[in-house]
């Protein structure tokens, strides 16, 4: 018995990174997953490999979330789960940030997440579940991602909202808070195609070995392990909260 069986779960940005672990946990749990992306090429390719759908979605677009839900019910009837997974970083300074560099960021992280919740949600089946991928970022500070942080805690914001709102149909609605995670948004390096992606992960748990209480970067396999957790029935009594999955980065800082 898989821990989502017969479940229909869309996740977007699933192409690569943290959602493609995710598509493939899930999948290996029993769900019908959707991969959803606008990497066509890379999401066709994981869908095909792992037996999923796969749907062109930029989540920044109403008709693009009306077009893939349509396209998700003719397949397979129903809808119980949405990750909110999609997501861009900029590094800047908040002075030196051009409005254009900010709207960018909130078009992707925060209205793709608004877009997603008012259009799936009402097609959830009842006891359905939305995830929505913040950061540790929506918890604290963090210089040179000013615009990234202010629509991450914006995610939060909807998240509690969301889970008010849709509770009185048992659809819960959580937020994911990972620290560092080892994805090309962290690592941008992993999409070379002429590194080494081991020789890549050593230098970032190094890098953070003194920044982080556990001493390495996170594995996007770990977070889908809690995307797994929140859209499952293993937690069916909790909803409107953000969980943190940062090696301890956020509990404080280390003087000594
Ligand atoms: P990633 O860059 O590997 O993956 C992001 C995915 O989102 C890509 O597949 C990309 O094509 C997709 N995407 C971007 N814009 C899109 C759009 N308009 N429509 C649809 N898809 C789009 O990075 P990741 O680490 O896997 O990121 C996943 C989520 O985790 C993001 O929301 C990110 O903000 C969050 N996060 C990442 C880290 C980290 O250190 N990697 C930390 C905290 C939070």
């Amino acid at each position: 018995m898989g821990k989502l069986d017969g479940r229909v779960v869309i996740i977007t940005g699933s192409a690569r990174g943290q959602g493609e672990q995710e598509a493939r946990l899930f999948t290996g749990e029993g769900a019908r997953v959707v991969v959803a992306d606008v990497l066509d090429d890379q999401g066709e390719k994981l869908a095909k490999e792992i037996g999923a759908l796969y749907v062109h979605l930029d989540v920044r677009s109403e008709a693009d979330w009306q077009g893939a839900v349509a396209a998700v019910k003719k397949a397979y009837g129903r809808v119980d789960g949405l990750v909110n997974n999609a997501g861009i970083l900029r590094f800047n300074s908040l002075v030196d940030t051009p409005l254009d560099e900010f709207m960018q960021v909130v078009q992707v992280n925060q209205v793709g997440c608004f877009l997603g919740i008012r259009t799936v949600a009402p097609e959830l089946a009842d006891g359905g579940t939305i995830v929505n991928t913040a950061s540790y970022t929506a918890l604290t500070g963090m210089a040179a991602v000013g615009t990234y942080a202010a629509t991450k805690h914006a995610v939060l914001g909807l998240t509690r909202v969301a889970a008010l709102e849709l509770a009185g149909r048992r659809i819960r609605v959580n937020a994911i808070c990972p620290g560092a995670i080892d994805t090309p948004m962290s690592n941008p390096a992993r999409l070379d195609p002429a590194a080494d992606p081991e020789e890549m992960t050593r230098a970032l748990d190094e890098l953070y070995r003194k920044l982080v209480p556990l001493g390495r970067i996170g594995r996007p396999e770990e977070v889908a392990k809690l995307a797994l957790f929140l859209t499952s029935d293993d937690s069916s009594y909790i909803t409107g909260q953000p969980f943190v999955i940062d090696g301890g980065w956020l509990a404080g800082v280390q003087v000594i």
